[in-house]
């Protein structure tokens, strides 16, 4: 049931100087940080996380999106914490995510609008879409030796 998911801070919400706000969002939830960093991806980096997006006719942009400034790379854990950590951040097109998400606190637009100016669609936060998923991203993102085990209050007062 405890569960660990990958959780990027587009460079939208670093840009917009809401690493904290999006940060807190988890960690009021009772969710455990078990690894965090910022890092700069590349286009062979970008292709690798995104793999089943490279063919797809918004790609290109979604590459120079995620390409154009640092990221915040998180393992969140957590009881389901895959569903958890996707209703926290709100549905993919900002326009569609409810108010009470990181989403729909802080985004507005719509694909429509993104793919009429040839643009990603800036939604602040990526979340592995599934465990599958998941497993193959936090690989990916984080070494072992970059994933920390320790115990939270959580797991005194709330599970
Ligand atoms: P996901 O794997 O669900 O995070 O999707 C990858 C990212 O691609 C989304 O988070 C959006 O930033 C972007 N994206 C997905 N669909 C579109 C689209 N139709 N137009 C523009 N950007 C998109």
């Amino acid at each position: 049931m405890i569960e660990a998911t990958l959780v990027l801070i587009k460079p939208d919400g670093v840009m917009r100087g809401l690493i904290g706000e999006i940060i807190k969002r988890f960690e009021q939830r009772g969710l455990k940080i078990a690894g965090l960093k910022m890092v700069r991806v590349d286009e062979d980096f970008a292709k690798q996380h995104y793999i089943e997006h490279v063919d797809k006719d918004f790609y290109k942009s979604l590459e120079e999106f995620i390409t154009s400034g640092p990221v915040v790379a998180m393992a969140i854990e957590g009881v389901d914490a895959v569903e958890l950590v996707r209703k926290v951040v709100g549905a993919t097109e900002p326009k569609s995510a409810l108010p009470g998400t990181i989403r729909g606190d802080y985004a507005h637009v719509s694909y429509a609008y993104a793919d009429k100016k040839k643009i990603s669609i800036k939604n602040l936060v990526h979340a592995s879409g599934n465990k599958e998923d998941a497993e193959r991203e936090l690989n990916l993102w984080f070494s072992i030796e970059e994933l920390h085990s320790y115990p939270n209050v959580h797991e005194l007062h709330t599970m």
